[in-house]
């Protein structure tokens, strides 16, 4: 019978994981059975413990229960602690559970990788200091940025994250840290699912190498839109980062690292 993995959210109709699990099994000669599961309300663990008996191997996690993963888990990565959220949990022979964060160093293989953008040296703005912000935190630090700074409706929260990986970066409001140039802007605030413009300076945008909306299938957003105005070099909306951090899941589980262009490719919607 065939490894049993699947993804949780709710809603959940709409997830891509497991076309995008299925391609990477396919690429890699294996079989696996990946199904989505529509998460309850306050049920989460009762939901997970009832899959297990049927098998499950590992679950990929999406909105509204990382949190509830994150407290699922036995056994933690560094991001995921940092985070305080899980995308992804392993279910070892053993009876451990483990709780993996892969959207941050999901984002930046998309970026340093497929987008071929070194963060190294780079001036980084990121909006917004919500669960995909933090997970971001630890791989962004990583490539050694020359500054790295986020800027968040809601100062308490930015500071938190400032607090999570002591001071190694600026935070501030709009119209504070964002009325200066930066190489790389990240959109990581919910803005863009509803088609608002984050309140960010145009300021900001000097002919940026990279703009990243890390929303993804909504086309050309209010936020790309700006970018295309103030001659960014390279745009990009969040595809790469979805199915790399189920690379990195697969990884994990199969002990193979899948092949993503295609996938990518497959996904991809146009940002005009
Ligand atoms: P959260 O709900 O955790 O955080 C939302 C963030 O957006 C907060 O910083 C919030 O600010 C800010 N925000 C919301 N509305 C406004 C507004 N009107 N003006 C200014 N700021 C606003 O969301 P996530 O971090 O989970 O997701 C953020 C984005 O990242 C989404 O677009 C999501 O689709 C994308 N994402 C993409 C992934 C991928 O694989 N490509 C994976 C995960 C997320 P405040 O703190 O003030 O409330």
């Amino acid at each position: 019978m065939s490894d049993f993995y699947a993804v949780i959210g709710r809603p959940i109709a709409h997830s891509k994981s497991p076309q995008i699990h299925l391609d990477f099994a396919k690429s890699a000669g294996q079989e696996i059975r990946y199904e989505k599961i529509e998460g309850e309300s306050g049920r989460f663990a009762e939901q997970v413990d009832e899959f297990r008996t049927q098998g499950l191997r590992g679950l990929n996690i999406t909105a509204p229960f990382k949190l509830d993963a994150f407290a699922y888990a036995t056994e933690l990565s560094d991001a995921a602690r940092l985070a305080g959220a899980v995308n992804c949990l392993t279910f070892k022979s053993d009876g451990t559970v483990r709780g993996d964060n892969f959207d941050g160093v999901g984002l930046v293989r998309d970026i340093t990788h497929n987008l071929k953008v070194a963060l190294e040296g780079k001036k980084i703005l990121m909006l917004g200091a919500g669960g995909a912000a933090r997970g971001a935190l630890l791989p962004i630090l990583a490539e050694k940025p020359a500054t790295f700074a986020i800027v968040n409706r809601t100062l308490a929260h930015a500071e938190a994250l400032c607090d999570a990986v002591d001071g190694q970066i600026d935070v501030g409001n709009y119209g504070t840290l964002d009325r200066q140039p930066y190489d790389v802007i990240l959109n990581a605030t919910s803005c863009s699912l509803t088609g608002v413009l984050p309140p960010v300076s145009s300021d900001a945008f000097s002919a940026p190498v990279l703009v990243y909306e890390l929303a993804y299938g909504k086309g050309l957003t209010p936020f790309l839109a700006l970018a295309g105005q103030s001659g960014a070099r390279a745009q990009a909306d969040g595809v790469g980062m979805l199915v790399e951090q189920a690379a990195e899941a697969f990884a994990l589980w199969r002990g193979v690292r899948p092949e993503t262009r295609k996938v990518i490719d497959a996904l991809a919607v146009p940002l005009s």
